[in-house]
């Protein structure tokens, strides 16, 4: 899953990625609302936090302008505490929820998990298929009750590929949800993190359930 970050106060942006990206999302940041507006564009988020308080272009009209751009993305809107109508008006712009400044990294990756959630309409954070169940708040994944040994990455490509099942998952496609701007864009590293997958796969017996298709991409 991939998130844009946009928040101007630099510290906090660059903790904020960095425990995302411990977590296996991919993370961006936007430090202006303009720098946002174009990442957007750009890019396909899955998620946008939101800071109202930003340079160029605040946060709300950044909000409604994501919003009118159609970019299926949520938004989740970090505000002041003291705020009310900052916090009904930022709904009314389009954001799909919000947290009130200070939070503690715990709450804010609460709500990215349960807006993600919703946005790719699997509500549950426990994933099954067959004998191989991914619980996406501990990261971790099963095999028939075996715990497998996913780093956060390989985690982050397994759930995609679980949230999207029965259908191929090009490389552009994981690249573009589960890969941030740091990648180094040779489509290799995917190529490894299956391969790497599929390894563990099968050391607890789950040979042939991660399938590639040739030229198209992959399934599960
Ligand atoms: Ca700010």
């Amino acid at each position: 899953m991939r998130i844009l970050i946009t928040e101007d106060e630099n510290d906090l942006a660059d903790s904020l990625a960095q425990g995302l990206r411990q977590q296996g999302y991919a993370a961006d940041i936007a430090y202006d609302g303009e720098e946002a507006l174009v990442l957007v564009e750009v890019n396909t988020y899955d998620l946008v936090i939101l800071d109202l308080n930003l340079p160029k272009i605040d946060g709300m009209e950044v909000c409604r302008r994501i919003r009118d751009s159609g970019a299926p993305t949520s938004i989740l809107m970090l505000t002041a505490r003291t705020s009310l109508s900052d916090r009904i008006n930022g709904l009314d712009q389009g954001a799909d929820d919000y947290l009130v400044k200070p939070f503690h990294f715990s709450e804010l990756l609460a709500r990215v998990r349960a807006l993600l959630r919703r946005e790719v309409k699997a509500g549950h954070p426990i994933l099954r298929i067959g004998d191989l169940v991914l619980d996406s708040n501990a990261l971790k994944g099963f095999f028939r009750g075996t715990e497998i040994p996913f780093t956060v990455k390989e985690f982050a490509v397994l759930e995609y590929l679980m949230r999207n099942a029965g259908r191929i998952v090009s490389q552009e496609e994981l690249l573009e949800h589960v890969w941030d701007e740091q990648v180094n864009l040779f489509t290799h590293t995917i190529k490894v993190h299956i391969k790497n997958i599929r390894k563990k796969l099968d050391a607890v017996g789950g040979c042939g359930l991660l399938s590639t298709v040739k030229g198209r991409g992959y399934s599960l």
